[in-house]
Protein backbone atom coordinates (compact mmCIF):
# COMPACT_ATOMS: atom_id res chain seq x y z
CA UNK A 1 0.00 0.00 0.00
CA UNK A 2 1.45 3.45 -0.92
CA UNK A 3 1.99 5.40 1.69
CA UNK A 4 1.82 9.68 1.99
CA UNK A 5 3.41 10.99 5.46
CA UNK A 6 2.32 14.78 6.44
CA UNK A 7 3.87 16.43 9.29
CA UNK A 8 2.98 19.99 10.35
CA UNK A 9 6.46 22.18 10.24
CA UNK A 10 7.59 25.87 9.41
CA UNK A 11 10.44 26.81 8.00
CA UNK A 12 12.43 27.33 10.92
CA UNK A 13 11.80 23.80 12.42
CA UNK A 14 11.64 22.00 9.32
CA UNK A 15 14.93 19.66 10.21
CA UNK A 16 13.33 18.00 12.44
CA UNK A 17 10.39 16.82 9.74
CA UNK A 18 12.61 16.40 7.27
CA UNK A 19 14.22 13.79 9.49
CA UNK A 20 11.12 11.86 10.60
CA UNK A 21 10.12 11.75 6.94
CA UNK A 22 13.47 10.04 5.86
CA UNK A 23 13.33 8.13 9.03
CA UNK A 24 9.93 6.63 8.39
CA UNK A 25 11.16 5.85 4.39
CA UNK A 26 14.53 4.35 5.83
CA UNK A 27 15.59 5.54 2.60
CA UNK A 28 19.40 3.55 2.03
CA UNK A 29 21.61 6.50 0.80
CA UNK A 30 24.67 5.07 3.08
CA UNK A 31 27.42 5.01 0.36
CA UNK A 32 25.16 6.09 -2.50
CA UNK A 33 25.28 9.01 -4.88
CA UNK A 34 21.90 11.04 -4.13
CA UNK A 35 20.46 13.65 -6.43
CA UNK A 36 18.16 16.02 -4.32
CA UNK A 37 15.98 17.74 -6.80
CA UNK A 38 14.29 20.78 -5.86
CA UNK A 39 12.30 22.74 -8.03
CA UNK A 40 14.35 26.23 -9.16
CA UNK A 41 11.59 27.66 -12.19
CA UNK A 42 13.37 30.78 -12.37
CA UNK A 43 15.45 33.30 -10.18
CA UNK A 44 13.04 34.62 -7.56
CA UNK A 45 13.52 35.29 -4.05
CA UNK A 46 12.38 32.80 -1.21
CA UNK A 47 10.03 35.07 -0.21
CA UNK A 48 7.96 34.66 -3.52
CA UNK A 49 7.33 31.10 -3.16
CA UNK A 50 8.02 30.15 -6.49
CA UNK A 51 10.98 27.45 -6.23
CA UNK A 52 11.47 25.01 -3.18
CA UNK A 53 12.29 26.89 0.11
CA UNK A 54 16.19 27.02 0.89
CA UNK A 55 15.70 25.30 4.80
CA UNK A 56 13.90 22.75 3.33
CA UNK A 57 16.83 21.66 0.75
CA UNK A 58 19.34 22.68 3.49
CA UNK A 59 17.57 20.54 6.09
CA UNK A 60 17.49 17.48 3.31
CA UNK A 61 21.21 17.95 2.57
CA UNK A 62 22.85 18.13 6.28
CA UNK A 63 20.86 15.03 7.19
CA UNK A 64 21.61 13.09 3.61
CA UNK A 65 25.10 13.60 4.87
CA UNK A 66 24.32 12.20 8.34
CA UNK A 67 23.46 9.05 6.42
CA UNK A 68 26.35 8.10 4.83
CA UNK A 69 25.78 9.09 1.39
CA UNK A 70 28.67 9.25 -0.84
CA UNK A 71 28.74 11.48 -2.80
CA UNK A 72 25.60 14.24 -2.83
CA UNK A 73 24.15 16.27 -5.99
CA UNK A 74 21.72 19.39 -5.57
CA UNK A 75 20.57 20.49 -8.98
CA UNK A 76 17.46 21.40 -11.09
CA UNK A 77 17.04 22.78 -14.63
CA UNK A 78 15.06 25.54 -14.61
CA UNK A 79 12.80 27.06 -16.97
CA UNK A 80 13.54 28.47 -20.52
CA UNK A 81 16.60 30.38 -21.42
CA UNK A 82 14.43 33.39 -21.45
CA UNK A 83 14.17 32.55 -17.50
CA UNK A 84 17.67 33.53 -16.52
CA UNK A 85 20.93 31.30 -16.14
CA UNK A 86 21.12 27.88 -13.92
CA UNK A 87 23.57 29.06 -11.49
CA UNK A 88 21.27 32.77 -11.19
CA UNK A 89 18.03 30.70 -10.26
CA UNK A 90 19.56 28.70 -7.90
CA UNK A 91 22.06 32.17 -6.52
CA UNK A 92 18.50 34.27 -5.86
CA UNK A 93 16.26 31.66 -4.60
CA UNK A 94 18.87 30.80 -1.89
CA UNK A 95 18.98 27.46 -3.39
CA UNK A 96 23.22 27.68 -3.82
CA UNK A 97 23.85 28.50 -0.82
CA UNK A 98 21.46 25.84 1.06
CA UNK A 99 23.39 23.06 -1.45
CA UNK A 100 26.84 24.95 -0.86
CA UNK A 101 29.57 22.62 -2.61
CA UNK A 102 26.81 20.18 -3.91
CA UNK A 103 25.35 22.40 -6.12
CA UNK A 104 25.67 21.42 -9.83
CA UNK A 105 23.99 22.75 -13.46
CA UNK A 106 22.18 19.61 -13.61
CA UNK A 107 22.09 20.74 -17.86
CA UNK A 108 25.50 20.30 -17.86
CA UNK A 109 26.11 16.67 -19.18
CA UNK A 110 23.07 15.37 -20.98
CA UNK A 111 22.08 11.84 -22.81
CA UNK A 112 19.41 11.46 -25.59
CA UNK A 113 16.10 9.57 -24.44
CA UNK A 114 13.69 8.05 -26.20
CA UNK A 115 9.99 9.14 -25.47
CA UNK A 116 6.95 7.16 -26.59
CA UNK A 117 6.63 6.87 -30.07
CA UNK A 118 3.19 9.47 -30.05
CA UNK A 119 5.57 12.31 -29.33
CA UNK A 120 7.94 11.66 -31.95
CA UNK A 121 10.91 13.02 -30.59
CA UNK A 122 14.12 12.23 -28.63
CA UNK A 123 15.19 14.44 -25.46
CA UNK A 124 18.45 15.51 -23.45
CA UNK A 125 17.99 14.32 -20.06
CA UNK A 126 20.50 15.15 -17.39
CA UNK A 127 22.99 12.36 -17.10
CA UNK A 128 23.02 12.61 -13.27
CA UNK A 129 19.66 11.60 -13.03
CA UNK A 130 19.42 9.08 -15.16
CA UNK A 131 23.27 8.12 -12.85
CA UNK A 132 22.48 8.55 -9.72
CA UNK A 133 21.69 5.71 -7.41
CA UNK A 134 19.06 7.79 -5.34
CA UNK A 135 17.00 10.45 -6.86
CA UNK A 136 14.79 13.08 -4.10
CA UNK A 137 12.47 14.80 -5.49
CA UNK A 138 11.72 18.17 -3.64
CA UNK A 139 9.38 19.80 -5.39
CA UNK A 140 7.30 22.87 -4.39
CA UNK A 141 3.43 22.93 -4.08
CA UNK A 142 1.97 25.20 -5.64
CA UNK A 143 -0.87 25.81 -8.36
CA UNK A 144 -0.54 25.67 -12.17
CA UNK A 145 -2.37 27.43 -14.88
CA UNK A 146 -1.81 24.15 -17.26
CA UNK A 147 -1.97 20.94 -14.64
CA UNK A 148 -3.98 22.38 -11.85
CA UNK A 149 -1.39 21.22 -9.92
CA UNK A 150 2.64 21.37 -9.79
CA UNK A 151 4.10 19.01 -7.30
CA UNK A 152 5.80 15.49 -7.50
CA UNK A 153 4.81 14.58 -11.05
CA UNK A 154 5.61 18.09 -12.23
CA UNK A 155 9.32 18.03 -10.56
CA UNK A 156 10.52 15.66 -13.04
CA UNK A 157 9.96 17.64 -16.15
CA UNK A 158 12.60 19.67 -15.24
CA UNK A 159 14.63 16.55 -16.05
CA UNK A 160 15.09 18.45 -19.40
CA UNK A 161 17.18 21.02 -19.56
CA UNK A 162 16.50 24.07 -21.85
CA UNK A 163 14.36 25.13 -24.77
CA UNK A 164 13.09 21.81 -25.72
CA UNK A 165 10.66 22.34 -22.55
CA UNK A 166 8.76 24.66 -24.99
CA UNK A 167 8.54 22.78 -27.97
CA UNK A 168 7.25 19.59 -25.92
CA UNK A 169 4.58 22.04 -24.98
CA UNK A 170 3.93 23.24 -28.73
CA UNK A 171 4.28 19.21 -29.70
CA UNK A 172 1.74 18.35 -26.24
CA UNK A 173 -0.92 21.08 -27.94
CA UNK A 174 -3.09 20.95 -25.60
CA UNK A 175 -3.16 20.41 -21.20
CA UNK A 176 -4.78 16.81 -21.78
CA UNK A 177 -2.00 15.53 -24.38
CA UNK A 178 0.40 17.91 -21.91
CA UNK A 179 -0.23 16.00 -18.85
CA UNK A 180 0.42 12.58 -21.13
CA UNK A 181 3.82 13.58 -22.17
CA UNK A 182 4.57 15.21 -18.55
CA UNK A 183 4.05 11.65 -17.18
CA UNK A 184 6.41 9.92 -20.04
CA UNK A 185 9.12 12.25 -18.80
CA UNK A 186 8.55 11.44 -15.15
CA UNK A 187 8.53 7.82 -16.30
CA UNK A 188 11.93 8.18 -17.57
CA UNK A 189 13.18 8.24 -13.62
CA UNK A 190 10.66 8.08 -11.09
CA UNK A 191 12.35 9.46 -7.80
CA UNK A 192 12.91 6.99 -4.97
CA UNK A 193 11.82 9.45 -2.29
CA UNK A 194 9.47 13.02 -3.10
CA UNK A 195 9.32 15.67 0.00
CA UNK A 196 7.12 18.35 -0.74
CA UNK A 197 7.42 21.80 0.52
CA UNK A 198 4.48 22.56 1.57
CA UNK A 199 4.76 25.14 4.11
CA UNK A 200 4.53 28.45 1.83
CA UNK A 201 2.29 26.71 -0.85
CA UNK A 202 0.86 28.80 -3.70
CA UNK A 203 -2.64 29.57 -5.30
CA UNK A 204 -4.39 30.84 -7.60
CA UNK A 205 -2.19 31.90 -10.94
CA UNK A 206 0.50 29.49 -10.34
CA UNK A 207 3.00 28.65 -10.74
CA UNK A 208 4.41 32.43 -10.33
CA UNK A 209 1.63 33.80 -8.55
CA UNK A 210 1.67 36.54 -5.66
CA UNK A 211 -1.09 34.84 -3.76
CA UNK A 212 1.12 32.39 -1.53
CA UNK A 213 -1.16 30.42 1.18
CA UNK A 214 0.56 28.86 4.80
CA UNK A 215 -0.35 25.42 4.94
CA UNK A 216 2.72 24.43 7.59
CA UNK A 217 2.73 21.21 6.16
CA UNK A 218 6.06 18.52 4.80
CA UNK A 219 5.20 15.66 3.15
CA UNK A 220 6.84 12.95 1.74
CA UNK A 221 5.88 9.31 -0.22
CA UNK A 222 7.91 7.10 -2.20
CA UNK A 223 5.21 7.04 -4.76
CA UNK A 224 4.73 10.55 -6.47
CA UNK A 225 1.45 9.71 -7.96
CA UNK A 226 -0.08 8.68 -4.08
CA UNK A 227 1.42 12.14 -3.04
CA UNK A 228 -0.40 14.25 -5.61
CA UNK A 229 -3.53 12.67 -5.16
CA UNK A 230 -3.51 13.57 -1.44
CA UNK A 231 -2.08 17.58 -2.47
CA UNK A 232 -4.80 17.56 -4.45
CA UNK A 233 -7.41 16.41 -1.86
CA UNK A 234 -5.94 19.38 0.55
CA UNK A 235 -6.05 22.08 -2.51
CA UNK A 236 -9.16 20.93 -3.54
CA UNK A 237 -8.68 19.75 -7.13
CA UNK A 238 -11.38 16.93 -7.95
CA UNK A 239 -9.49 13.47 -8.85
CA UNK A 240 -11.18 14.29 -12.58
CA UNK A 241 -9.53 16.99 -13.34
CA UNK A 242 -5.96 16.10 -12.45
CA UNK A 243 -5.14 14.76 -15.61
CA UNK A 244 -1.63 14.26 -15.17
CA UNK A 245 -2.22 12.32 -11.94
CA UNK A 246 -4.57 9.77 -13.57
CA UNK A 247 -2.51 9.10 -16.86
CA UNK A 248 0.10 7.98 -13.93
CA UNK A 249 -1.77 5.75 -12.23
CA UNK A 250 -3.23 3.83 -15.43
CA UNK A 251 0.49 3.30 -16.54
CA UNK A 252 0.25 1.38 -13.11
CA UNK A 253 2.91 4.51 -11.97
CA UNK A 254 1.72 4.37 -8.15
CA UNK A 255 -1.77 4.91 -6.71
CA UNK A 256 -4.31 7.27 -7.23
CA UNK A 257 -7.66 6.09 -5.09
CA UNK A 258 -7.34 8.06 -1.69
CA UNK A 259 -8.66 4.92 -0.20
CA UNK A 260 -5.71 2.86 -0.83
CA UNK A 261 -3.06 5.30 0.45
CA UNK A 262 -1.98 5.15 4.02
CA UNK A 263 -2.07 8.41 5.31
CA UNK A 264 0.08 8.91 8.25
CA UNK A 265 -0.88 12.38 9.79
CA UNK A 266 -3.50 14.36 9.39
CA UNK A 267 -5.97 15.04 5.99
CA UNK A 268 -7.22 18.33 5.33
CA UNK A 269 -8.80 20.18 2.92
CA UNK A 270 -8.44 24.37 2.57
CA UNK A 271 -11.59 24.81 1.75
CA UNK A 272 -11.58 28.19 0.18
CA UNK A 273 -8.01 27.60 -1.90
CA UNK A 274 -7.90 29.26 -5.13
CA UNK A 275 -7.11 27.11 -8.01
CA UNK A 276 -6.22 28.76 -11.57
CA UNK A 277 -9.30 29.69 -13.78
CA UNK A 278 -9.59 26.57 -15.15
CA UNK A 279 -10.12 24.33 -12.27
CA UNK A 280 -12.34 23.98 -9.58
CA UNK A 281 -15.59 24.10 -8.88
CA UNK A 282 -17.87 24.07 -12.24
CA UNK A 283 -14.84 23.21 -14.23
CA UNK A 284 -15.42 20.63 -17.17
CA UNK A 285 -13.54 17.65 -17.01
CA UNK A 286 -13.73 17.09 -20.94
CA UNK A 287 -11.93 20.57 -20.93
CA UNK A 288 -9.07 18.56 -20.76
CA UNK A 289 -10.14 15.66 -22.49
CA UNK A 290 -10.10 17.71 -26.36
CA UNK A 291 -8.27 15.98 -28.94
CA UNK A 292 -4.71 16.68 -29.69
CA UNK A 293 -4.30 19.32 -31.64
CA UNK A 294 -8.14 20.21 -31.62
CA UNK A 295 -10.57 22.90 -29.47
CA UNK A 296 -9.12 23.09 -26.16
CA UNK A 297 -12.41 23.26 -25.07
CA UNK A 298 -14.89 25.74 -23.68
CA UNK A 299 -12.76 26.42 -20.18
CA UNK A 300 -9.86 26.32 -21.63
CA UNK A 301 -10.39 27.82 -24.78
CA UNK A 302 -11.82 31.25 -23.08
CA UNK A 303 -8.34 31.75 -20.91
CA UNK A 304 -5.86 33.73 -22.45
CA UNK A 305 -2.85 35.54 -20.98
CA UNK A 306 -3.21 39.30 -20.68
CA UNK A 307 -0.73 41.70 -20.15
CA UNK A 308 -0.90 44.62 -17.47
CA UNK A 309 0.59 47.30 -19.51
CA UNK A 310 1.42 49.40 -16.08
CA UNK A 311 3.40 46.15 -14.79
CA UNK A 312 5.17 45.54 -18.03
CA UNK A 313 8.76 46.69 -18.66
CA UNK A 314 8.65 46.03 -22.50
CA UNK A 315 11.30 43.14 -21.52
CA UNK A 316 10.27 40.70 -24.55
CA UNK A 317 11.25 37.96 -22.26
CA UNK A 318 7.74 36.33 -22.72
CA UNK A 319 7.80 36.85 -26.91
CA UNK A 320 11.09 34.77 -26.56
CA UNK A 321 9.42 31.70 -24.42
CA UNK A 322 6.46 31.23 -26.24
CA UNK A 323 6.65 27.95 -28.09
CA UNK A 324 3.71 28.83 -30.79
CA UNK A 325 4.82 32.24 -31.79
CA UNK A 326 1.76 33.94 -30.56
CA UNK A 327 3.16 36.73 -28.80
CA UNK A 328 4.02 39.60 -30.55
CA UNK A 329 5.67 42.83 -28.98
CA UNK A 330 3.50 46.37 -30.47
CA UNK A 331 4.20 49.22 -28.81
CA UNK A 332 6.37 48.13 -26.24
CA UNK A 333 4.26 45.38 -25.16
CA UNK A 334 3.08 42.28 -25.90
CA UNK A 335 -0.27 41.39 -27.47
CA UNK A 336 -1.69 37.57 -27.82
CA UNK A 337 -2.82 36.21 -30.89
CA UNK A 338 -5.73 34.27 -29.59
CA UNK A 339 -5.57 31.75 -32.74
CA UNK A 340 -2.23 30.79 -32.62
CA UNK A 341 -2.07 30.34 -28.53
CA UNK A 342 -1.88 26.15 -27.00
CA UNK A 343 -2.64 28.10 -23.29
CA UNK A 344 0.89 26.25 -22.64
CA UNK A 345 1.33 29.36 -20.03
CA UNK A 346 5.10 29.46 -20.92
CA UNK A 347 4.78 33.48 -20.64
CA UNK A 348 3.49 33.73 -17.70
CA UNK A 349 5.73 31.92 -15.87
CA UNK A 350 8.62 34.02 -17.98
CA UNK A 351 7.35 37.14 -16.49
CA UNK A 352 9.54 38.67 -13.46
CA UNK A 353 7.18 41.80 -12.96
CA UNK A 354 3.79 39.59 -12.72
CA UNK A 355 2.63 41.45 -15.51
CA UNK A 356 1.04 38.79 -17.45
CA UNK A 357 -1.82 36.95 -15.61
CA UNK A 358 -4.14 34.66 -17.22
CA UNK A 359 -7.93 35.12 -17.27
CA UNK A 360 -11.52 33.78 -18.56
CA UNK A 361 -13.17 35.98 -21.25
S1 LIG B 1 0.96 33.23 -25.67
FE1 LIG B 1 1.62 32.30 -23.74
S2 LIG B 1 0.08 30.72 -23.35
FE2 LIG B 1 -0.12 31.28 -25.50
S3 LIG B 1 1.19 29.82 -26.58
FE3 LIG B 1 2.44 31.63 -26.16
S4 LIG B 1 3.48 31.17 -24.25
FE4 LIG B 1 1.79 29.72 -24.44
S1 LIG C 1 4.71 40.91 -20.12
FE1 LIG C 1 6.42 40.50 -18.71
S2 LIG C 1 7.85 39.21 -19.85
FE2 LIG C 1 6.43 40.13 -21.34
S3 LIG C 1 7.46 41.99 -22.05
FE3 LIG C 1 6.14 42.60 -20.34
S4 LIG C 1 7.47 42.46 -18.52
FE4 LIG C 1 8.52 41.33 -20.16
Amino acid sequence: MSVVVLIRSSYGNCRRAVAQILDFFQLPVDGKTVLIKPNALRASEPEEGVCTHPAVVRALVEEIKLRGARRIYVGDNPGMSAYGSNEEAFRESGLLAAAGPHYVNLGARTRMVDLPPQWGVRVAVSELVLECDVLISVPKLKTHGLTGLTCALKNSYGFLPGAQKAELHRRAGNPFAFCELMVDVFAIRPPDLVLVDGILAMEGNGPVARTLRYLGVLAGARDAVALDRVMCHIMGIPLEQARSVTAAAERGLGEANIQRIQLIGELFTVEDFRLPPAYGPGAEPECLRAPRGGDLGSRFDGILPRVQIELCDGCAACVKACPAGALDLRGGHPTVREEACIRCFCCQETCRTGALALRGN
